[in-house]
């Protein structure tokens, strides 16, 4: 589109379609092809698009008021910080416009705590290789990608890196002054890695013993993605914080950071954090819907069966391949397949666009899939059909 490449500034290499509308689990482009959607605007269209209840929410929202400050009290705040605290089993919640900022949120909340404790400012963080939490400068300081951080170092210190799933490289680096440990449950751009039970029940015992936080990124892996609601649910473990945004919203920007009571006691008052925007009354509307849309219909439980499905399916396409597909990883509706080094992912995702499937990479040469979560068998039969004639 040409007053896109010639207005916006160039930091990422679109597909060749202009998306116009969406409907189920497809999307039409402006010339009217229609598309199946196994990528969800990454991960974040976890009802398709138009799912019944969801647009007469923002609607009626939409006729009241969009925004209001975080200085005054509104209805529809109340009942997505419940939604949020309920479900995630934590005390309090703090929403942001973004994943990034509610990383940025997680990361003050844990410097606090640690700060409350012993009146130092020397803390640091334990993050892991291959990770991915955001791009802005404190986000970035956790991502633990050379290429990502390289050009916009110093970034904040205090950083340490562990290789993850390896639980030795973790005791190495925790110290008196580890304040936090910041990981993603299953960790997304970095190629879609689950974390070892072993490795993140380790974890967490490691962090109560020593009164470390564990932050849980949630932002990809979260929201029913898995066939859970929280990927941690699948290990038995609570975090001390976690971030969600991605699908909290389906589709609106909405992010969050919810604490544990242990994290909240010591951790951010008034004048230590804001958002002019964060937790609006328009997205907050759509968090309740989507929670309530989720409840209502089972969501999560469809993405576990549905989940299960597309695991055989692609067990399938792995051992049709053998040549091509080197591992499939994955859990619930959040999956990769890793390619083999001479066979660039990149040219596959090219031609799923031509014969109507929209599908990403993820790093390390790895085919992502992260669908609506209300896709249906046939839908993964027809994007295993289409793969099929990609490779
Ligand atoms: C997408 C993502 C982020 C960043 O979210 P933004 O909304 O793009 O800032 C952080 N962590 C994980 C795991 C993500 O997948």
């Amino acid at each position: 589109m040409k007053n896109v490449d010639e207005f916006v500034l160039h930091t990422y290499n679109r597909f060749p379609i202009a998306i116009d509308s969406g409907s189920g689990v497809h999307v039409r482009d402006a010339e009217g092809k229609e598309y199946l959607d196994f990528m969800a605007g990454i991960a974040v269209y976890a009802l398709g698009y138009h799912y019944p209840g969801y647009d007469e929410a923002l609607i009626e929202q939409v006729k009241k008021t969009l925004h209001t400050s975080n200085l005054y009290y509104h209805e529809p705040l109340a009942r997505a910080a419940r939604d949020v605290v309920l479900s995630t089993g934590l005390s309090k919640v703090f929403f942001t416009n973004s994943g990034a900022e509610a990383i940025e949120g997680a990361i003050k909340a844990a410097k606090k705590y640690a700060y409350m404790k012993d009146g130092k400012n020397d803390h640091e963080i334990i993050a892991m290789n291959s990770s991915f939490h955001g791009r802005s400068v404190g986000a970035l300081s956790v991502t633990g990608n050379a290429h990502y951080q390289e050009p916009f170092k110093p970034l904040m210190g205090g950083v340490v890196f562990a290789e993850f799933n390896n639980i030795e490289s973790v005791k190495k680096l925790i110290n008196d002054r580890t304040c936090a440990i910041i990981m993603e449950t299953v960790q997304g751009e970095g190629g879609i890695y689950p974390a070892d039970p072993e490795f993140i029940c380790e974890i967490r015992r490691l962090c109560d013993e020593k009164d470390i936080l564990l932050i849980l990124d949630e932002i990809q892996c979260g929201m029913g993605r898995t066939g859970k609601m929280w990927a941690y649910e699948h290990y038995g473990i609570q975090p001390d914080i976690v971030t969600c945004a991605k699908a909290l919203g389906c589709g609106v920007p909405v992010g969050a950071f919810a604490l544990s009571e242990k994290a909240v006691e010591k951790s951010l008052v008034p004048g230590d954090h804001g958002t002019t925007y964060g937790g609006n009354p328009f997205v907050c509307a759509a968090v309740d819907a989507v929670f309530r849309l989720f409840e209502e219909n089972d969501i999560v439980s469809r993405a576990a069966s549905i989940g299960r499905y597309l695991e055989e399916a692609l067990d399938g396409f792995a051992k049709r391949h053998p040549d091509k597909v080197v591992a499939h990883r994955g859990l619930g509706l959040m999956r990769g397949l890793e390619f083999a080094a001479d066979c660039p992912v990149g040219p596959v995702t090219s031609k799923a666009l031509k014969k109507g499937l929209l599908i990403i990479s993820a790093g390390g040469n790895v085919l992502r899939f992260v669908p609506p979560l209300v896709i249906s068998e046939a839908d993964v039969d027809e994007a295993v059909r289409i793969l099929e004639e990609c490779v």
